[in-house]
């Protein structure tokens, strides 16, 4: 791949910034490489917007929702970035959420700028290259970053960990969709969304943002606010931000982009290691053979951990 200009890619130059982050998505070792020297030199630039995660399941008006809110950021000057992270495809193309149709207005405007990104690399186990595409957004002058997640898979901790801010964004009517999203997610979101607070939806609206704040208060959950806005008709999205800005503690954000990437440094390696260890020496039927063993209390956990272990070549 020819190489990136990073003036340009400073500038804010669009087509900088998408060559670069196909660079980081590639499997190419020479690619890597250059990769990584990109961004060791875009570091000092990085870590200043807000980072904002949205998940929900497919049909809540997520597009809706950031639509009208990337284009209400912009109209108060800000720079939007938007990562879609797609779980039904590991690269790019027959993505649910690539889809050119979505955001209409927000993909064509020069201060936005969207990106479907792979929820896994395709050699797989390796993490996602989601955290990356954040900092070369960043480098590129991006002050806002929205991380979108469909709540089905196994990123939203993920998500979670390198934003700002988690919201969940529900429908009215909830009760089946929650089914449909992953359990645990109303814990780690920091706002619930209802949308659809309009027309014959509304009442609907208002009860399933009263038997959310009744869990939350059984839960003793205080972390956790409730907002019902209509992404079709641009209601609450502003209160929903100020609630954002005025939470923002832009003190604390050194040592919170600091906490950010211990954490993700120890999810890499984790990540590596356990893709380097689908591809050691160690066959799956020696894997189960010793989990059995293990299971059946004929060896230690330590002892076949170090067995295990000792297969991968580093
Ligand atoms: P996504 O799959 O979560 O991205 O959902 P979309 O944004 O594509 O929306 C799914 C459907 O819900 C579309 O038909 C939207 O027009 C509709 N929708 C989205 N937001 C609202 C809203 O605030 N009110 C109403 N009534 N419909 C909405």
């Amino acid at each position: 791949m020819s190489a990136i200009n990073i003036g340009k890619l400073i500038s804010g130059e669009r087509r900088s910034l998408a060559k670069a982050i196909t660079l980081l998505e590639s499997q190419n070792k020479e690619d890597q490489i250059q990769s990584n020297e990109l961004i060791r030199k875009i570091l000092n630039k990085t870590g200043k917007a807000i980072r904002l995660g949205i998940s929900g399941a497919p049909g809540v008006g997520k597009s809706t929702f950031i639509e009208s809110l990337g284009l209400l950021l912009i109209n108060q000057g800000r720079k939007v970035a938007v990562l879609a992270i797609d779980p039904s495809s590991p690269v790019h193309g027959g993505s649910i959420l690539g889809d050119k149709t979505r955001m209409e207005k927000l993909s064509i405007h020069p201060n936005a700028f969207i990106r479907p990104t792979p929820s896994k690399c395709k050699l797989g186990g390796v993490a996602s290259r989601t955290y990356e595409t954040i900092l070369l957004c960043e480098a590129a002058g991006f002050n806002t970053i929205i991380i979108e997640t469909v709540g089905v898979g196994q990123s939203e901790i993920d998500v979670k960990n390198m934003t700002d801010h988690f919201s969940v964004l529900l429908s009215p009517k909830a009760g089946d969709e929650l089914q449909g999203i992953k359990k645990g997610i109303i814990e780690i979101s920091d706002t619930i969304i209802v949308n659809k607070n309009d027309g014959e939806l509304k009442k609907h609206a208002k009860q399933t943002a009263n038997e959310y704040q009744n869990a939350l208060n059984v839960s003793k959950n205080e972390h956790t606010t409730i907002f019902t806005c209509s992404a079709l008709e641009n209601k609450n999205i502003d209160k929903f931000w100020n609630y954002i800005l005025n939470s923002f503690k832009i003190k604390q954000l050194e040592s919170k982009r600091t906490k950010q990437r211990s954490v993700y440094l120890n999810k890499l390696i984790i990540d590596i290691i356990q893709f380097k260890l689908k591809n050691s020496e160690l066959s799956n039927s020696t894997f189960s053979h010793l989990t059995k063993q293990v299971e059946s209390n004929t060896i230690s956990p330590l002892e076949a951990a170090t067995i295990i272990t000792n297969k991968i070549n580093f």
